[in-house]
């Protein structure tokens, strides 16, 4: 074979080795392609490095200029693997950061503020009324002893009133309380002789009633009891009238209305003017004008005693009114079970502000 073929040939196959390294640096997508063109081109084992281990077989004339031919082309190659890895790098990095990028614009995710109750919001208006008076905020057992919740008030064992209450019973002496009444005698026992007591007991009570848009089993009472020496009727009926106006509205009128609790003697039902029609007579009020809202009396003599004051010293007055009747005449909702569903569309409407 005549020696320029042989050159000539060796030029052809370091031409076609550069052309095809160049396609495939070219078309390394990342850094890691790349990195495995330059060993497939350039490594110990590459075409390349064989070719120039041929150049010693080589018409001896020949070798430098085939020498310098090859390190030529391996310097052209190893320039163009740098400039596409520095192209790559930079990419890359530029594809990183912006993967990872906070983008600030995006508005925030506002985080929904939660509302009161409605029962809490009545509860509280009701709490700084009275508390405007000098009345405090007392508490006692939801889980109470059948002498608080019923002897000690006047109605002993066997008494027909009790069944008014339908109870849930623990025990033959515990029951779940069925009014914030004993409250009324826990404080007195832990405060006689002590005058003045004004307090309100606020707190859940429990009835064996079923569940329908008027009764629920289980509900919330405000009690209130003022015990004083010279306390009289017309302080019951001076202290309800300025808490009913200042709850619905200077405009109401108030009256009072016998009735009969075991606990109180006299006793009576506080009605308001009707809040939907001003008196005139409606659906709510049945057509009367009036709405009851709570029942109220002067303190009975045996329970004052009970709770270690003496009657003919000290006499007081108590109330007790439903927090859900409350609210449900202050907002206007007919249906006592909204309290107890967790209906955001209903709650949200008592949100502030
Ligand atoms: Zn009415």
């Amino acid at each position: 074979m005549p020696q320029w073929m042989e050159t000539q040939e060796f030029l052809d196959i370091l031409q076609g080795l550069r052309q095809q390294a160049r396609q495939d640096i070219a078309g390394a997508m990342d850094s890691a392609a790349l990195e495995a063109v330059r060993v497939r081109y350039l490594g110990k084992k590459s075409p390349l490095s064989q070719l120039l281990r041929t150049v010693g077989t080589l018409p001896p004339d020949q070798r430098p200029r085939l020498g310098q031919e090859v390190n030529a082309v391996r310097q052209e190659l190893e320039e163009e693997l740098n400039r596409t890895a520095r192209r790559l790098a930079d990419a890359e990095l530029a594809h990183r950061l912006q993967a990872e990028a906070v983008d600030v614009t995006l508005p925030g995710r506002r985080r929904r503020r939660g509302t009161r109750h409605p029962l809490t919001r009545v509860l509280e208006e009701i709490q700084d009324i009275f508390v405007s008076l000098g009345y405090w905020v007392a508490e006692g057992p939801e889980v109470e002893l059948d002498y608080y919740n019923f002897e000690a008030l006047n109605l002993p064992k066997g008494h027909p009133a009790r069944e008014m209450h339908d109870s849930l019973y623990i025990t033959e002496e515990i029951l779940l309380r069925t009014h914030t009444s004993p409250v009324q005698v826990r404080t007195m026992k832990a405060m006689a002789p002590e005058v003045p007591v004004r307090i309100i007991a606020p707190g859940r009570v429990y009835r064996r009633d079923a569940l329908d848009a008027t009764h629920s089993p289980v509900f919330h009472q405000v009690e209130g009891l003022e015990v004083d020496r010279g306390t009289t009727f017309a302080d019951l009926k001076g202290t309800l009238a300025f808490f009913a106006k200042r709850m619905f509205g200077q405009e109401r009128q108030v009256r009072f209305r016998p009735s009969y609790f075991p606990f109180t003697e006299p006793s009576a039902e506080m009605d308001v003017s009707c809040l939907f029609c001003n008196g005139a007579g409606c659906r709510v009020c049945k057509g009367s004008g009036w709405i009851e809202i709570l029942g109220c009396g002067s303190v009975h003599p045996f329970v004052l005693q009970e709770s270690g004051y003496d009657p003919e010293e000290v006499s007081g007055f108590a109330f007790g009114m439903g927090l859900e009747r409350i609210a449900m005449l202050k907002y206007g909702i007919d249906d006592i079970r909204l309290f107890l569903q967790d209906d955001l569309n209903f709650l949200r409407q008592f949100a502030r502000g």
